[in-house]
């Protein structure tokens, strides 16, 4: 479904091999070969993504206006948008006496007249003549008289049929120098002459299964709909094709996986899960214990795990994964943990290291900025064997680093990494086990799509014990107090967390500490510091961490913070992920407004994760819309699966992950949430061709199978056909 680019009638849409004894040799050509379209308005359809006619056969309206009916003058309503259709009684140009041209004409049906009114535009008088049958529309207003001004307009004609009134029309998106008018007509060109040529990629018996209309019928009413329903119908097909090859690409990407080369089956100790339990002080979940068990059945199988697991902030999805890796450490094998910041990386090994060591499990840290002696020596220690378990950052993938046994793979936050940062670590080993952890809760929608190759976990409950964390909105005249609450809540031993949304503002400062404080109205955390410390709480103490320090300063403090020498942390957004002191009870938030939902809840799970009720104060001056839902959502619900739904609905699918990396398909037609349905069933057709057909060597599924190729040529490294 990609355009190609233009250049002399390249073909597209269509295949032109043979197969199964159909032959399809039409070529679908550029644009230009369309009446109507001269060198210049190439230029202007191609900047709408528009190159060649099949480009316009697909390319969807953006809405639609009912204007099938015409009303009769007498019927018209003030103010609201409608179509009259009537015969021309006069026509004349005057000018105002503040040199305006204004050009009239007067509409007559059976029942009475209306003016049609243009300003400025003298050069109309030559088009419209007395006696002529004419439609037009637009937003009825009245004057002395009943007057629609600058109206759209078509003269009645036998024939053809009617572009623009007296019929469901299309409203396109357009650019400069297009018009809607314009765009009909080609739309209307490129049906008739070139309809014929688009070829039926969807099988015959699926279409008849799911009752989606064939190709043609759907181009001709995606563009002008003869009802509603033939609308809906010619949406559905196409939205269908596109997610039902998306999701064809996914089921043979976990086919792929599933029945490639065999994975590694480790061996499962019935009295594993026992000692293990015994490690904590605590009880595991029901949702652990689950998960673990997901888990260690996927590991005992042949077929390397594939797995997903998601769980709000704060659920223990660490300790799913520490059962993961001892079971790996037992059978012989290496495992690693990936996470994307040193910080985490690093509580990580501490808290890893604590519990894994005693059992005789050989754990290592691997980060970026190591001396090269040791890094070399730990390379080494993984290349023979000896570390079972290497915990690490991006540094895990590089090309030095080589596993003598890798049987697991974990990536936590996964959200942050690439699906290549993925890939490569995984091809470490000889088709390890893989278990990659989100505290961003997909919806279900989502996960069908991004994830739709995983198997999926979701830890649902919070460990018991946790108090829930209120959360407060507060503007400016509140800070005062805002202070005060959180000096109360140190008094009683516990620590806070302030966040902004940058470390300094205005531009890159020289030295690191300059600021230039109020220009941009952002708190600048390290400007912040001073003025706290010295003016607010220069009783406390305070403590400051952002991205641009050294890594062993930010290990530094963050050491500090969870040995209680520091009371109040100021920080920027690299605590959003995975930090971990469960005595931090009170979060303020500095300028919330400038945090997306989803940031804002994974930056609340920092706290709540102790015995204590836990506060989250969002200061800001929420001026939008969407800034006030977030708000209004935070402190409703610390449901991180409501939150993500929301946060979807707000920023739409594309915005959700932040950036394209993260795997969302990019889709030109359908909408992942509006068109949830349509996607489960692609799904499940999709499903099931691949195990009914698995290399698509049906000739029922070829033409199929060419266009998936050619979808996803060189894009998915993982999808082979054939
Ligand atoms: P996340 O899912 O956000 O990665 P963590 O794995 O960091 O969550 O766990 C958060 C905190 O909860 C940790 O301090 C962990 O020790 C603790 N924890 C995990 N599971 C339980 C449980 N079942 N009961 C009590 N505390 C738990
Ligand atoms: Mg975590």
């Amino acid at each position: 479904m990609t355009s190609s680019t233009s250049g002399g009638g390249r073909t597209s849409m269509t295949s032109s091999t043979s197969c199964g004894g159909r032959t399809s040799m039409v070529s679908i050509p550029d644009i230009r070969y369309l009446k109507g379209v001269g060198p210049k308005r190439v230029g202007l359809l191609n900047r709408l993504g528009i190159n060649t006619v099949e480009d316009l056969l697909y390319y969807l309206p953006r809405r639609y206006e009912d204007r099938s009916n015409f009303t009769l003058v007498r019927d018209l309503k003030i103010g609201e948008y409608q179509a009259v259709k009537g015969k021309i009684l006069t026509q004349g140009a005057h000018i105002t006496k503040r040199r305006i041209n204004v050009f009239q004409i007067a509409l007559a049906d059976k029942t009475g007249i209306i003016y049609c009114v243009w300003f400025n535009q003298p050069f109309l008088k030559k088009f419209f003549k007395t006696g002529q049958e004419l439609m037009v529309y637009g937003k009825v207003e009245k004057y002395v008289k009943l007057q629609i001004n600058h109206p759209e307009y078509e003269f009645v004609k036998t024939g053809t049929g009617s572009l623009n009134i007296g019929k469901i029309v299309p409203i396109y998106s357009l650019t400069q120098d297009v018009s809607q008018q314009y765009l009909r007509f080609l739309a209307r060109e490129a049906i008739e002459r070139f309809l014929f040529s688009a070829n039926e990629r969807l099988p015959a018996y699926i279409r008849a299964r799911r009752h989606l209309a064939d190709i043609r019928f759907a181009i001709r009413n995606i563009h002008f709909p003869v009802s509603f329903e033939n609308l809906d119908k010619a949406y559905k097909r196409i939205v269908f094709e596109e997610f039902f090859i998306l999701q064809l690409a996914l089921a043979l990407k976990k086919k792929k996986v599933k029945t490639g080369a065999p994975g590694i089956r480790h061996k499962l100790d019935a009295g594993l899960i026992d000692s293990f339990k015994k490690l904590f002080p605590f009880e595991l979940t029901q949702s652990q214990l689950k998960a673990i068990n997901e888990i260690q059945i996927d590991m005992a199988s042949p077929k390397p795990m594939n797995r997903l697991l998601e769980g709000d902030v704060g659920s223990g999805k660490t300790i799913v994964a520490i059962y993961a890796l001892l079971l790996t450490a037992q059978n012989g094998y290496q495992a690693s943990i990936m996470a994307p910041t040193e910080i985490l990386a690093k509580q990580h090994y501490v808290n890893i290291s604590e519990l894994l060591m005693p059992l005789g499990v050989n754990i290592r840290l691997l980060v970026s900025g190591l001396k090269p002696a040791k890094r070399l020596e730990i390379e080494n220690e993984i290349k023979s064997g000896e570390t079972d378990v290497v915990i690490g950052t991006h540094a895990l993938i590089w090309q030095g680093v080589k596993f003598k046994k890798l049987g697991l793979v974990v990536v936590d936050e996964q959200h942050k990494f690439g699906v290549t940062q993925r890939h490569v670590l995984r091809k470490k080993g000889l088709n390890p086990d893989v278990l990659v952890m989100t505290a961003t809760p997909i919806p279900r929608t989502l996960a069908l799509t991004i994830y739709g190759d995983l198997d999926i976990s979701v830890i649902k409950e919070l460990p018991k014990g946790r108090y829930p964390i209120s959360t407060y909105c507060a503007s400016e005249d509140k800070r005062e107090s805002v202070y005060n609450f959180i000096r109360e809540e140190v008094k009683k031993g516990r620590q806070a967390y302030i966040v902004y949304p940058k470390i300094w503002s205005g531009k890159k400062a020289g030295s690191t500490y300059e600021v230039e404080p109020v220009s941009s109205g952002l708190k600048a955390a390290a400007a912040m510091y001073n003025k706290l410390q010295t003016e607010v709480f220069p009783d406390l103490r305070l403590g400051l961490i952002h991205g641009r320090m050294l890594v062993k300063e930010k290990n530094d403090i963050m050491k500090k913070f969870k040995d209680k020498k520091i009371d109040i942390l100021l920080s920027t957004t690299v605590i959003e992920v995975g930090i971990d002191v469960a005595n931090a009870s009170c979060m303020l938030i500095e300028n919330a407004e400038r945090f997306g939902l989803s940031q804002l809840h994974q930056l609340r799970g920092r706290i709540g994760r102790g015995a204590y009720p836990s506060y989250c104060i969002l200061l800001g001056n929420p001026k939008t819309e969407t800034a006030k839902k977030r708000f209004y959502t935070m402190s409703e619900t610390q449901d991180g699966f409501e939150v993500a739904e929301q946060d979807l609905e707000l920023r739409g699918p594309g915005e959700f992950f932040g950036t394209r990396q993260h795997g969302l398909p990019e889709l030109r037609f359908g909408n992942i949430l509006r068109d949830f349905e349509i996607m489960e069933q692609a799904r499940a057709e999709a499903f099931q061709m691949v195990r009914e057909d698995p290399y698509l060597r049906d000739p029922r599924n070829i033409f199929i199978r060419d266009t998936l190729k050619k979808r996803f040529a060189g894009k998915l490294e993982l999808i082979s056909v054939g």
